[in-house]
């Protein structure tokens, strides 16, 4: 295993936007602000977080980049604090296959018949986060698929802020709350009938976790269309991350 070690003074590459927008491919739909922002965050989640390649991978400081960039893009209407049960982040080449002991709930799975293929883990506080290369860059390429494992599994960890993972981050007002629950319980509930949104898939029925990570990849990897299809999830979600993707990809488009 290769390990990198907490480097308060880390320094970007001059090249570094580059080398993430080549990858992540909405990078300069942000604004110049908010590039700069993201920047700081970037500066921090590599430097003060310990990273570790698995299963004899190499750990690249692009792919680290690339890792950051987006964890960055999730939090870039929150603060750093939003990460401060983030530990370690883990790195395997290639989706990661469990057998014997069953998977957690909290797991991100492709399948559920044993033994099963996982993507991404944020299985619990003070845990690693786990993440898959192929899958991360793919995402990355791809928004418009709606599946981001960087923003599924960070969302866990934002998710673990008030001490449980429930479905609900803490929000700033009693009404947002009021709000949050009313939206997340009924679309949640409509999941579990069969009856959910498109956009969200039948992973999202799962727990409460799972459906505030997977509605998070939708939030912000396809904002128009959720906007469009649940016009008060995406609302409360908005308000929580204080971003409008669907604003930013009508500019963009
Ligand atoms: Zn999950």
């Amino acid at each position: 295993m290769g390990l990198f070690r907490h480097r308060r003074d880390y320094q970007l590459p001059e090249d570094w936007e580059d080398q993430v927008s080549a990858v992540v491919v909405r990078w300069f739909d942000h604004s110049v602000e908010e590039r700069t922002t993201m920047r700081d965050l970037i500066v921090r989640l590599l430097g003060e977080k310990r990273w570790e390649a698995a299963n004899g991978f190499t750990l690249t400081e692009e792919m680290r980049l690339i890792i950051s960039a987006q964890a960055a893009m999730l939090i870039l209407g929150l603060d750093w604090s939003a990460y401060r049960k983030v530990g370690d982040i883990i790195v395997h080449p290639t989706t990661l296959v469990l057998r014997g002991e069953r998977a957690s709930a909290s797991m991100m799975g492709l399948a559920t018949d044993e033994p099963m293929a996982i993507l991404g883990q944020a299985d619990h506080e003070g845990g690693p986060i786990v993440l898959v290369w192929d899958e991360t860059e793919r995402n990355a390429r791809h928004p418009e698929r709606g599946f981001n494992v960087v923003f599924h599994e960070f969302a866990h960890k934002i998710d673990m802020l008030d001490g449980v993972v429930d479905g609900t981050p803490p929000l700033a007002t009693v009404e947002l709350h009021e709000r949050w629950v009313a939206a997340c319980t009924a679309e949640f509930e409509a999941i579990r009938a069969g009856a959910g949104s498109h956009l969200l898939r039948d992973y999202a029925g799962t727990n409460a976790g799972e459906f505030f990570a997977v509605v998070t990849e939708v939030f912000f990897d396809q904002g128009t269309e959720l906007q469009e299809d649940r016009p008060e999830l995406y609302a409360v979600l908005s308000a929580f991350y204080r971003q409008d993707p669907a604003a930013r990809e009508r500019t963009h488009r």
